[in-house]
């Protein structure tokens, strides 16, 4: 485990070489859904701090021991986020992914204004528009930024899951695109079959299972 995350930070590297881009400025999210503590404790004690997970419960469940070891772990929820799970997200995460619909931003101010502490998020865009998938049409961007920024979330990027079984790159390249048209300067895509590609076209933030911890069983 230790020698993939070292081969994932070459590679992470020479993708940002390529793209005369500073590895310092692509954040790895190791996301550790499904994963129990002992197989997530290796990565801590070589060096990780920045873990994903995708549901609420789950975290909540298996992240507090760990971080009261290491305080300075940073949590991301990468999976789909229901409204009446908005509280507990802002309790726990750091940096939440999936921010896709009015009602979520409108939990979402209600619970970082009684919180007094408010996660970074990011705008989760349907790049594929997919009907089965979470994320937000391409068309709705602009009003759930300015709905967002009314209710005091703040948004620093875009996310995106892109089609699987195509090319990753075009749906990338549009992230990437639509991004700068709003001024935002966060990238969450790229997971194990196409980060190099995704770090090559933008991404701040990857998000790295199976090449970190083998094939998930569930
Ligand atoms: C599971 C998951 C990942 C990690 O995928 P791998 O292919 O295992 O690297 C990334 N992003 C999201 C949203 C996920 O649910």
């Amino acid at each position: 485990m230790t020698k993939a995350i070292e081969e994932i930070r070459a590679e992470i590297a020479r993708a940002a070489k390529i793209a005369g881009r500073s590895a310092d400025d692509v954040s790895l999210i190791a996301v550790s859904k499904t994963r129990a503590a002992d197989d997530i404790r290796p990565l801590l004690a070589a060096g990780q701090r920045v873990f994903g997970e995708n549901r609420v419960q789950e975290a909540a469940d298996k992240w507090p021991e760990m971080i009261a070891d290491y305080p300075d772990i940073t949590l991301h929820l990468i999976g789909q986020l229901q409204s009446n799970k908005a509280a507990e997200a802002v309790a726990l995460f750091d940096v939440i992914h999936s921010v896709d619909r009015l009602s979520l931003i409108t939990a979402l101010g209600q619970a970082i204004a009684s919180a007094g502490k408010a996660p970074d998020c990011f705008l989760q865009v349907n790049v594929g528009a997919e009907e089965q998938k979470g994320g937000c049409a391409i068309s709705e961007i602009a009003a759930l930024l300015t709905q967002a920024k009314a209710a005091g979330v703040p948004i620093i990027g875009l996310m995106c899951l892109p089609p699987a079984d195509t090319e990753a790159a075009p749906y990338f390249a549009l992230l990437h695109e639509l991004a700068q048209r709003h001024g935002l300067p966060a990238l969450s895509m790229g997971m194990t079959a196409d980060y190099p590609t995704a770090i090559m076209l933008g991404a701040t933030h990857i998000r790295i299972g199976t090449a970190l911890f083998g094939a998930r069983s569930g």
